[in-house]
């Protein structure tokens, strides 16, 4: 079984290399679904019993670790010397530096590593993060994916 949390930000970014405006700032309402699967909790004393994991249990891990680090940030590349410089000059902006350039792809699998080290099989079920599907704009999405 498989259940899905869709957690939401606001963040900018640029893509250094890009060929055409994703170079310049800007910024995205940023949407994630992030989809854990397992069996089922058997136990009738368990708070979850019948659920593969409680919502606000996604909610909370979500929240630590995406939205509280990333909300109103600016995603920053560690090779953009020049936005580095300027962020490091100036004061009330939340630089959040990543070692990879901040396409879709790339931002989604930052998001599937950081939740996938919050989830452990605490009840014997197989719990597991299964994949997070990150929205850029309503109309682009990336989908990163368990692969074993
Ligand atoms: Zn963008």
């Amino acid at each position: 079984m498989k259940i899905t949390k869709i957690i939401q930000w606001d963040m900018g970014h640029r893509i250094l290399n890009h060929r055409s405006v994703c170079k310049g700032l800007h910024g995205h309402r940023y949407k994630a679904e992030v989809t854990v699967s397992g069996d089922l909790v058997n136990s009738t004393t368990k708070s979850e019993h019948g659920m593969v994991m409680d919502f606000a249990d996604i909610k909370s891990i979500a929240k630590t670790e995406i939205h509280d680090k990333l909300d109103h940030g600016f995603m920053v590349w560690d090779k953009d010397e020049e936005l580095i410089k300027f962020f490091r000059e100036s004061e009330g902006h939340k630089m959040v530096v990543v070692p990879f350039t901040s396409t879709a792809e790339n931002v989604a699998q930052y998001i599937f590593d950081a939740i996938s080290k919050q989830i452990s099989d605490k009840f014997g079920t197989g719990l597991k993060l299964s994949s997070v599907k990150l929205w850029e704009t309503p109309t682009s999405y990336a989908l990163c994916e368990r692969q074993s």
